[in-house]
């Protein structure tokens, strides 16, 4: 493939709940390549929308235009000390081979590495840990071709205005075309998983989360239980104490995926017995230890396809925000099957980062993929919004400009950059016409 435009083909998100028909694509190798897509695309009037990994439940990726498919673009193009310029392309899952000949690794990851490192940072993807900011806040340069075909570089220590600007640049400024992560020394995470009182664990979350590297915790809806992760950085030369294959087997396989999905698909056919099942779910999920490879201990496989919500809120707002949601939940005599996801991150001067400004808590909220998240995700909308909340822009969420505007006390910094950028909004998609503006 190179920088002509063939025709689209369909395609949908990860979570089949956005899906777009695009009239062309394209799959430039170059960043002479990227250029000219975008110049053609313009003359003909089309806009253009890279993709990632497809793993955002938001619209944030779709187009009917021109989608830029950017594989041919990865891999690791330099290293400068602790700093990895990263192909666009590259899939976080690559990064272990890549980073490793050089004693490298990101600093903090999600619970997942499918993403691709512009996808990820896009959106403002995040993992946990109150002194730990999301995979954005480590970006310390950015390549981007911009509306008009002009490559605009960007370096922490040049332009560190711009750079806050364009890291979660949500796709809206131009297509990046190389990304600068200012990594780690490689390092060992002791993880450790346990069971304990819900009660107990909100009542000490800010205590938690500033005393752990990484501190996050799953509650089942029905239950009073909370599964806790604890992550302890370690140095290299600590050794790793791997779990033995039978138990990630049966752990990472068997519990997290077959039979939760299992678990999930007989809560559907009889909904009456998801608390119980819940309940069982929960205390199947024992404790366990191990210290293994940063990236091991953060990246879980997820083959039980889901759809979700997740709202960053004033760290300090969790407590009261999720026993709010346990109320609405028992109220409305809901029966949930997934659990609710609850992590940290520290604050940033990011613009558009959801943790900008503020120590922040993330609570998350999922249904199976083939149930209607509807009027479960907007009542907890509700309520995040009550509580402050900022929706994950690569997450399902109802919110518009105007109300994204009062969440984002620098929002207009945002809109004026993109006005700038893209006066003709070339990479502009009914997503961001909403969220940012037509
Ligand atoms: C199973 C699962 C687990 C997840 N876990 C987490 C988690 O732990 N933490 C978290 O915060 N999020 C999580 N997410 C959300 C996910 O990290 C984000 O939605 C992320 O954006 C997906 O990356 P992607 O590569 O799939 O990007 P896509 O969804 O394909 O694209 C996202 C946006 O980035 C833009 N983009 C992609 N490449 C470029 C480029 N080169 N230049 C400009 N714009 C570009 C796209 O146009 C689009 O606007 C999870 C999602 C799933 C499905």
């Amino acid at each position: 493939m190179s920088a002509t435009l063939e025709p689209g083909l369909a395609f949908s998100n990860w979570g089949r709940c956005e899906s777009a028909e695009p009239a062309f694509a394209a799959a430039p190798a170059s960043v002479r390549e990227v250029q000219q897509v975008v110049v053609s695309a313009r003359e003909r009037g089309l806009r253009v929308k890279p993709l990632g990994a497809g793993h955002s439940f938001s619209g944030i990726g779709m187009t009917d235009g021109v989608r830029v498919d950017l594989t041919a673009m990865s891999g690791l193009l330099r290293v400068r000390g602790t700093r990895a310029t990263l192909g666009a392309g590259t899939f976080l899952w690559q990064l272990p081979a890549l980073l490793a000949p050089h004693g490298l690794a990101l600093q903090n990851m999600g619970d997942i590495d499918r993403q691709t490192i512009s996808g990820a940072i896009a959106t403002g993807t995040h993992g946990t840990g109150g002194g730990f900011g999301g995979l954005a806040t480590r970006v310390s340069g950015l390549t981007l071709v911009t509306a008009d075909g002009t490559v605009l570089s960007l370096t922490r220590e040049d332009d560190p205005a711009l750079l806050a600007v364009a890291a979660v640049g949500l796709g809206a400024l131009g297509i990046v075309v190389e990304v600068e992560v200012d990594c780690v020394p490689a390092f060992l995470l002791r993880g450790v998983e346990r069971q304990e009182a819900l009660g107990t664990v909100l009542d000490g979350f800010g205590e938690r989360v500033a005393s752990a590297d990484h501190f996050e915790f799953y509650w089942f809806p029905h239950t009073r239980v909370a599964l806790t992760k604890t992550n302890t950085r370690l140095p290299l030369s600590h050794g790793r104490e791997p779990l033995g294959r039978v138990r990630t087997w049966f752990d990472d396989d068997l519990m997290a995926n077959s039979l939760f999905a299992g678990t999930v698909s007989l809560g559907r056919r009889l909904p009456a017995l998801v608390p119980t099942i819940n309940r069982i779910s929960a205390r199947m999920t024992g404790h366990r230890q191990h210290v293994d490879h940063s990236y091991r201990v953060f990246a879980v496989e997820r083959r039980v396809r889901f759809r979700e919500m997740e709202y960053a809120v004033p760290v300090e707002e969790v407590p009261q925000a999720l026993r709010e949601l346990d109320a609405l939940i028992e109220r409305r005599r809901w029966n949930i099957s997934f659990p609710v996801e609850v992590r940290a991150a520290a604050a940033d001067n990011l613009v558009l980062s959801t943790a900008s400004g503020r120590a922040t808590g993330y609570i998350a909220v999922h249904r199976y993929y083939r149930e209607d998240p509807g009027e479960y995700f907007t009542a907890v909308e509700a309520i995040m919004r009550a509580h402050g909340g900022r929706p994950h822009w690569g997450k399902m969420h109802a919110r518009d400009a105007e109300s994204l505007r009062e969440a984002y006390p620098r929002f207009d910094e945002f809109v004026a950059v993109r006005d700038r950028l893209d006066p003709h909004r070339v990479f502009a998609n009914e997503y961001l016409d909403r969220v940012i503006g037509a």
